[in-house]
């Protein structure tokens, strides 16, 4: 099983068997017999409810071969239903979907072959140490990715002799999606993949990420972190209350969405800036922020009546929204909305 030499552990792991249930068994072909053109992922109308709550309403998503997409929404937003759905594990009740050609509510074999699954925390024996666990699962599969690929995707070649439950949370996490790499799939569905580790195991599962781009997956995570989006994802889609509400890469939602924040503080006692430059208070008093969509002109307001009325600006920034600002704004906006219908 092509090991690198650790002491084996109490259990040897398993080598494929015909006879494993039908979730485990490998994929027998590299493709579908589809255009290579074709998105790995195409849903028009997606709908699910489930008794009266609606939690996806009419959903349109398309994600391209190769690419790294982000589904981001606040909790209860539809996220989970969503993937579930893609992976074949949760019923649609409307709306047609295609995964690699497939229709995951077929749940046919050939379709859980070409797909990877990391969820949130997969259930592996802790005496058995990182190449064993892996080999373990790679014995499930006819065509399994080599294990010495794995092990550099995920970083872990130098724990590869260690136990599992010695390994950190970030390593484990790793560990993790190294099962969801083992059947050597063609697109890998990644769950929260760093929620819970701290900063530097983050930037590794991003590395681990960008390493998973290189190899030509296609990806599809869930995050509540904002900056892991604008750092991994090619695209993302933006999900509330079952609805997309925006779609593009990180770039182009923060150009079509954001706006430019100036802020700055007058000295206490100065007059305040007048009502049209869109001055808001933010935090102590004499600072304030304006956002605007045309930030020349709002400069020159502002820095006119400031010269004209002797007014210094202390601590005048010019910056633009982050995805996170895109973000907050557009769930606010959305539930704004709700709250007055
Ligand atoms: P989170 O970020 O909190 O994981 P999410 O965006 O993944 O949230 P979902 O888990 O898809 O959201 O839930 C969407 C809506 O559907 C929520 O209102 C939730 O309460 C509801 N829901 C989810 N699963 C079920 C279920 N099995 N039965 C009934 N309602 C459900």
């Amino acid at each position: 099983m092509g090991g690198f030499g650790c002491p084996r552990s109490w259990r040897r792991p398993f080598t494929f068997d015909a006879n494993c249930p039908a979730g485990y068994l490998a994929r027998m072909s590299a493709s579908n017999g589809e255009p290579p053109s074709l998105p790995a992922i195409e849903v028009r109308g997606l709908r699910k409810s489930y008794g009266a709550v609606e939690a996806v309403r009419g959903i349109d998503l398309s994600v391209s071969r190769g690419e790294v997409f982000a589904l981001l929404g606040p909790n209860g937003a539809g996220k989970t239903t969503t993937v579930e759905i893609l992976e074949g594990h949760r019923d649609r009740t409307g709306g047609d979907v295609s995964v690699l050609g497939h229709d995951p509510g077929l749940n046919d074999r050939a379709f859980k072959q070409r797909i990877g699954i990391v969820l949130q925390s997969t259930g592996v024996e802790p005496y058995l140490n990182v190449e064993e666990t892996i080999d373990l699962f790679r014995g499930y599969y006819p065509h399994p990715l080599p294990l010495g690929e794995i092990l550099d995707v995920i970083g872990l070649r130098e724990q590869r002799c260690t136990r599992v439950r010695r390994l950190s949370g970030g390593q484990q996490r790793r560990l993790d999606v190294a099962i969801g790499l083992a059947g050597h799939p063609e697109l890998l569905f990644l769950d929260e993949p760093t929620t819970g580790l701290d900063p530097a195991a983050r930037r590794g599962a991003w590395d681990m990420v960008n390493s998973l781009r290189s190899l030509g997956k296609t990806v599809v995570l869930t995050t509540h972190y904002m900056d892991e989006a604008e750092r991994l994802a090619d695209r993302v889609a933006i999900i509330v209350e079952g609805e997309i509400v925006a779609e593009g890469t990180p770039g182009e939602l923060v150009r079509r969405e954001g706006s430019t924040i100036i802020r700055f503080k007058a000295r206490p006692g100065a007059d305040s800036p007048p009502e049209g430059l869109g001055a808001e208070p933010a935090g102590e008093v004499g600072r304030y922020t304006i956002t605007t969509g045309t930030p020349t002109h709002s400069l020159l307001q502002l820095t006119g009546w400031a010269v004209e009325r002797g007014v210094e600006l202390e601590e005048l920034s010019v910056s633009t929204s982050t995805l996170e600002d895109v973000f907050i704004e557009l769930v606010g906006a959305t539930e704004r909305d709700g709250m007055e219908e």
